[in-house]
C-alpha cells in the first residue's frame, strides 16, 4: 500500500522547473537511453572536462513557486515611487494603447519570435518595421531609415562613425553641440575616444572655428529651444563634413524635419511612441540618412522584394554589410537591436495616424505655451525663447525649493543647478498637470483661467518660430490612415502576427541563440507601472524598488559567473564586448601599456567580436582552429608570443562556437596571461555552463552575458537584450559610468556606453524571476537537459547527417552542427533548401552558414520536450529521404520538394503540375496538417532585393493595383 504523501511532499518547490524543462523523468530516461548512458550525471562526466567541472551547487536561495516569487517582486516593486515626471531628456511619459499593450507587448507571438533571418515566416514584422521606416522618413524628411538602433545615445555615436566613413573631410575632429542631452555627449566621447577622434563639445557659435568631419546638434536642444539648423549645417557642409542631428520624433510632427534643412543624419529615440520609460529602457532608437550612405548605415534594413511568384515581399536588406559578414570591416558591431520596441512605436503611429500624431504634439505645444505664459504673467521667464514641450527657467538661488515642492506634490523636474531647472510635458500631461507645477513654481494656489490662457496662447501662436513650421504632409500610406478604430486596429496587429513563426507554434533551434521558454511569469512584472513609468534620471530615493532588483540579480550573476562585479550598462551582447573591451583598453592604460592593441580571435568567432575589436582601436590578429574544430593551441601560442609587447586580449566563446567544450580551455588562458594580455569571454553560450562551471574560474577576466540568450529575455523579434558585462576586480575601476546618475564602483571620469545607467532596466525583472524560480539546482538541471537534448539531436541526426564536430567521447556541448556540403556535392540541394523545407514542417531553420558555411547549426535548448525534438528529428529524417531521391534522379534537381520550398496555399490552389503530390507538398508528415503553418509567401528572391533596394513602404498607386 503506498503511503499518504506528508504535506511536505505535496509542497513542491521545484514546481516551475518541470515547466521551464521540456522532456520529464521518463523522456530523459529514454534519451539517456538513446545515447547509450544510465544517467544524467554520467553524461555531463563525459562531456564536459574534468578539470573545469564543478561538484558544488551554486550558492542561491531556494526555489519557490511562480505565485511567491510574483509576490515578492510585486512587493519589491511596490518600493518604486511613480511620480509625473517632467524631466525629459529624451524620456517621455507615453500612453501605450492597450490594444497594442496586450496584443504586441504581452504577446508571446509578438514577443517569442526571432530575428527576421528567414523571411518567409516573419512578413508581418517585416511589414512593421517597414512601417517604423517609413514613419522614420516621413518624419526626418531622409531618404532612408533603418529598422531600429539601441537607444538615442548610442544611434548619436553611430551617426559619428558614418560621418567618419563617408565625409570628404580629412579632419580627424568631430564637434558636438554642448547643448545635447549630457548622456548623449557622454557616450559620444567614450566611442570617439575608443575609435580615436577628437572631439570639441562647445557653443554652436564657435562651431566656424573648428575643422570638423561632423558635428552633431539636437532638435529641439537639451533646454528645449528650437534653433533654425540651416546656417549650422551650412557651416558643416562648407568643410566638407556630415551634419548629424538628434530629433525629437514626436515634435517633427509640428517642426519643418531636419531633412528639408540639409541634415545628412537624423536620428533619436521612439521611446515616446507608446513604450514605457521603463527606468531607460528598452527602446528603439531610429535612424535616417541619405539614400547615397546606404552603404555605410549602422544596423538592419528592411527591404522590398519579390518571391519566386514575383508578389512582393519583404526581407532584411543588403545582408551582407552586417558584421556577421564584414567581421572588422562591418560598419558597426550591432545584432541584436529593439525589434519589439520598433513595432510598438510603428504599432503607435499607425494607430493614431498622422492626424492623430498632430492633435497630441499639438495638445502638448499648447500645454506648454500656457504653462510658459502663466508663469511669465507671474514674472518668472523662460530662458528659451521657442519651445515644444520644453521649457528652462533661470530661478536665481530658488532652483531646489522649486523641486522639493514639486516633489511634494510628486512631479519630478529637472534640477539644473541651484539657479536653473527645466520641465517638459508629454502626452500624459493635462490641465491639471499645468495646474499643479504652476502651485510648484509659484508657491501659492492662485487659481489661473487656463481658458483665457488658451486664447491668448492660441492666437500668438506661441512657442514655434513661423520659419519651422513644419509644412510638408506626413504619413500619407493608406497603413497609418486605415486602422483607427480598435476593432480594425485588433484584425491589423492579428493579421501580421499570423504571417509569423513564433516559440508559441513550434522550437526554433537556433544555434547560438539559445531560445529557450520565455516563461509568462518571468514576463508579467515588465509591464507593472512601477517598473514601467520610471526616467532613468528618478531620484535614486523614487527607485529603491529598481535598486533591490538589481542588486540582487547582481549578486545572483556573480554567483553563477565567479565574477567581482557586474557592469549592467549594455544593452546587448555586442554592446557588452565593445563595453568590456574598453575596461580592458583602460586597464592596461592604467599600467602604463597603451600600446598594447593587439585582440587574438580565433577563426571560428562570432562577426560581432572582431566588429567590437575595431571600435576599440584594437588590431584583430586571427588564430586559427585545428580540423576538430578547436583553437589551435600551437598556433594560438605562436601569436600570443609574437604579439607579447602589443598582447591586449583574447576574444573566445566558450563552449566553442563550434558547439564543443575545448579541453585546452584553461591551457588557453593561460598562455594569454602569461603574456600580458587579459582573456575577454564572449558568453553566448553560458548555457551550457551555468551551474556546471563559470567563466571566472575557468580563467576568463571579463565576459558579457546575453541576458536574452541564457536568462530568458524573449527575443522580440531581433531585440530588446542585454549584455551586461562581469568582470574581476582589477578591471572593475575600468567600466562605464554615467553623467547624469553616477555610480558606485567604477572611476568617475569613465563615460557612459548606453544613455541609460542600468542599460534596458525594465527588462531586468525576467532574468532575475527565472533564476529566483529555478535556484541552484534548478539551474544546473536546466544545463544538463540543455546538454542532453542537444547531444539527443545529435545523435539521432547523425545517423542521416554528418555532425561536423564533437568532443569528448563524441560528445557535443548544447549544440551541434551538421554538415550538409557533402549531400550538396552529391545532389545539388543546400543548407538553404533545407531551411526553406523546414518551414513546410512548421519549423523554424536552424542557425544556418555560421560559424562554417554550408552547415547548420541546432541547439534545442533545455525547454523542448522529447515529443517536440522527435518531431523535429523526423522533419530532419524525411528531408534526407527526400535528398536521396534528388540524388538518385527520381526527382529532378529543379522540380523536387525542397527547391520549391516553402509551399504556399497559392501553391496547392493552382496549376499543379509538379512531379510530387500536394500532399508531399504542404502535409509532408500526417502530425504536420493538425497545425500547419502557411507560409505568406514563397521564397524571396534576395538578389532582386539588394539590386532593386527598395525600403519604404510601397507607394500609393500600388495599393490601387
Ligand atoms: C548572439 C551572439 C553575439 C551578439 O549578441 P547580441 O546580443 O546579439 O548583440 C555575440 N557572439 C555570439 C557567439 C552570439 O551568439
Amino acid at each position: 500500500m503506498s503511503r499518504t504523501p506528508s504535506l511536505t511532499d505535496l509542497e513542491q518547490t521545484d514546481a516551475f522547473l518541470r515547466r521551464h524543462i521540456g522532456p520529464d523523468a521518463a523522456e530523459q530516461q529514454a534519451m539517456l537511453d538513446t545515447l547509450g548512458v544510465e544517467s544524467l550525471d554520467a553524461l555531463i562526466n563525459q562531456t564536459v572536462p574534468q578539470s573545469i567541472l564543478r561538484k558544488d551547487l551554486l550558492n542561491m536561495q531556494a526555489p519557490r513557486s511562480e505565485a511567491e516569487v510574483l509576490g515578492y517582486l510585486k512587493g519589491v516593486a511596490s518600493k518604486n515611487e511613480i511620480y509625473t515626471s517632467c524631466i525629459g531628456m529624451g524620456y517621455h511619459g507615453t500612453l501605450t494603447p492597450t490594444v497594442i499593450l496586450r496584443n504586441v507587448l504581452e504577446n508571446p507571438g509578438w514577443y517569442t519570435a526571432y530575428t527576421p533571418y528567414q523571411p518567409e515566416i516573419a512578413q508581418g514584422r517585416l511589414e512593421s518595421l517597414l512601417n517604423f521606416q517609413q514613419v522614420t522618413i516621413d518624419l526626418t524628411g531622409m531618404e532612408l531609415a533603418s529598422a531600429s538602433l539601441l537607444d538615442e545615445a548610442t544611434a548619436a555615436a553611430e551617426a559619428m562613425a558614418l560621418a567618419k566613413r563617408v565625409a570628404k573631410s580629412k579632419s580627424n575632429l568631430f564637434f558636438i553641440d554642448q547643448d545635447c542631452h549630457p548622456q548623449t555627449i557622454s557616450v559620444v566621447k567614450t566611442r570617439a575616444e575608443a575609435f580615436g577622434f577628437d572631439v570639441v563639445v562647445d557653443d554652436v557659435a564657435d562651431l566656424g572655428q573648428h575643422e570638423v568631419f561632423g558635428a552633431l546638434f539636437q532638435y529641439p536642444n537639451t533646454w528645449g529651444e528650437i534653433r533654425d539648423l540651416k546656417p549650422l549645417i551650412d557651416t558643416v557642409h562648407a568643410q566638407n563634413g556630415l551634419a548629424c542631428v538628434a530629433a525629437d520624433l514626436l515634435s517633427l510632427v509640428l517642426l519643418t524635419p531636419p531633412g528639408e534643412l540639409g541634415a545628412d543624419v537624423v536620428f533619436g529615440s521612439a521611446q515616446r511612441f507608446g513604450v514605457p520609460m521603463g527606468y531607460g529602457g528598452p527602446h528603439a532608437a531610429f535612424f535616417a540618412t541619405r539614400d547615397a550612405y546606404k552603404r555605410a548605415m549602422p544596423g538592419r534594413i528592411i527591404g522590398v522584394s519579390i518571391d519566386t511568384r514575383g508578389n512582393r515581399a519583404l526581407r532584411m536588406a543588403l545582408q551582407t554589410r552586417e558584421q556577421h559578414i564584414r567581421r572588422e570591416k562591418a560598419n558597426s558591431n550591432i545584432c541584436t537591436a529593439q525589434v519589439l520596441l520598433a513595432n510598438i512605436a510603428s504599432f503607435y503611429a499607425v494607430y493614431h495616424g498622422p492626424e492623430g500624431l498632430k492633435t497630441i504634439a499639438q495638445r502638448i505645444q499648447r500645454l506648454t505655451g500656457i504653462l510658459a505664459t502663466a508663469l511669465e504673467n507671474r514674472g518668472i521667464t523662460r530662458q528659451n525663447q521657442y519651445f515644444f514641450d520644453t521649457l528652462t527657467f533661470k530661478v536665481p538661488g530658488n532652483a531646489s525649493e522649486i523641486v522639493e515642492r514639486a516633489r511634494d506634490a510628486r512631479i519630478n523636474l529637472r534640477l539644473i543647478d541651484a539657479d536653473h531647472l527645466g520641465v517638459s510635458l508629454d502626452e500624459t500631461s493635462t490641465r491639471s498637470t499645468v495646474e499643479a507645477l504652476l502651485a510648484c513654481f509659484t508657491g501659492d494656489q492662485q487659481s489661473q483661467d487656463l481658458a483665457a490662457l488658451d486664447d491668448q496662447v492660441g492666437a500668438s501662436g506661441l512657442g514655434i518660430p513661423d520659419a519651422l513650421r513644419r509644412q510638408s504632409a506626413f504619413m500619407t500610406h493608406p497603413v497609418f490612415n486605415s486602422y483607427h478604430s480598435e476593432t480594425e486596429m485588433l484584425r491589423y496587429i492579428k493579421s501580421l502576427e499570423n504571417k509569423d513563426l513564433a516559440l508559441n507554434h513550434a522550437m526554433i533551434p537556433l544555434g547560438s541563440c539559445t531560445m529557450k521558454l520565455n516563461a509568462t511569469t518571468e514576463m508579467i512584472p515588465i509591464t507593472w507601472p512601477e517598473f514601467g513609468q520610471l526616467h532613468p534620471f528618478a531620484p535614486l530615493a523614487q527607485a529603491q524598488g529598481y535598486k533591490i532588483m538589481i542588486d540582487e540579480l547582481e549578486t545572483m550573476l556573480r554567483e553563477i559567473t565567479g565574477f567581482d562585479a557586474i557592469c549592467m550598462q549594455p544593452n546587448s551582447g555586442a554592446q557588452g564586448e565593445y563595453a568590456g573591451l574598453l575596461a580592458i583598453r583602460k586597464f592596461h592604460e592604467a599600467n602604463g601599456d597603451d600600446h598594447r592593441n593587439v585582440c587574438l580571435i580565433p577563426t571560428s568567432a562570432h562577426g560581432t567580436n572582431p566588429a567590437s575589436a575595431m571600435m576599440a582601436s584594437m588590431r584583430v590578429v586571427l588564430v586559427s582552429c585545428d580540423e576538430q574544430g578547436n583553437v589551435d593551441i600551437a598556433d594560438l601560442r605562436q601569436k600570443a608570443e609574437d604579439n607579447a609587447g602589443n598582447l591586449s586580449c583574447l576574444m573566445i566563446t566558450y563552449p566553442s562556437t563550434h558547439g564543443v567544450y575545448e579541453e585546452g580551455i584553461r591551457e588557453i588562458c593561460d598562455i594569454i596571461h602569461q603574456h600580458g594580455g587579459q582573456v575577454y569571454m564572449d558568453g553566448a553560450n553560458l548555457n551550457a555552463q551555468v551551474a556546471l562551471t563559470r567563466p571566472a574560474d575557468i580563467g576568463a577576466d571579463v565576459s558579457h552575458m546575453n541576458l536574452h540568450k541564457t536568462f530568458c529575455i524573449p527575443h522580440g523579434g531581433g531585440g530588446p537584450g542585454m549584455g551586461p558585462i562581469g568582470v574581476k576586480a582589477h578591471l572593475a575601476p575600468f567600466v562605464a559610468n554615467h553623467p547624469v546618475v553616477p555610480l558606485d564602483g567604477p572611476n568617475e571620469e569613465n563615460g557612459a556606453v548606453s544613455a541609460a545607467p542600468w542599460g534596458s532596466a525594465s527588462i531586468l525583472p525576467i532574468s532575475w524571476t527565472y533564476i529566483a524560480l529555478m535556484g541552484a539546482q534548478g539551474l544546473r538541471q536546466a544545463t544538463e537537459v540543455a546538454i542532453l537534448n542537444a547531444n539527443y539531436l545529435a545523435k539521432r541526426l547523425g545517423e542521416a547527417y554528418p555532425v561536423l564536430y564533437s568532443g569528448r567521447n563524441g560528445r557535443v556541448a548544447h549544440e551541434c552542427i551538421i554538415d550538409i556540403r557533402p549531400l550538396k556535392a552529391a545532389s545539388g540541394i543546400s543548407e538553404e533548401d533545407v531551411a526553406k523545407r523546414l518551414m513546410d514542417f512548421g519549423f523554424h531553420a536552424p542557425t544556418m552558414s555560421f560559424p562554417v558555411s554550408g552547415t547548420l547549426m541546432i541547439e534545442p535548448t533545455e525547454s523542448e520536450s522529447k515529443a517536440e525534438l522527435d518531431r523535429f528529428v523526423d522533419a530532419m529524417l524525411t528531408i534526407r529521404s527526400e535528398i536521396s531521391r534528388v540524388e538518385k534522379g527520381e526527382w529532378s534537381a529543379e522540380d523536387n520538394p525542397l527547391r520549391n520550398a516553402p509551399h504556399t496555399l497559392a501553391d496547392i490552389t493552382g496549376e499543379w503540375e509538379r512531379s510530387y503530390s500536394r500532399q508531399e507538398a504542404v502535409f509532408p508528415q500526417p502530425w504536420v496538417a493538425a497545425n500547419k503553418f502557411w507560409p505568406s509567401v514563397n521564397r524571396i528572391d534576395n538578389v532582386y532585393g539588394d539590386r532593386n533596394l527598395f525600403c519604404a513602404c510601397p507607394p500609393i498607386e500600388a495599393y490601387e493595383e
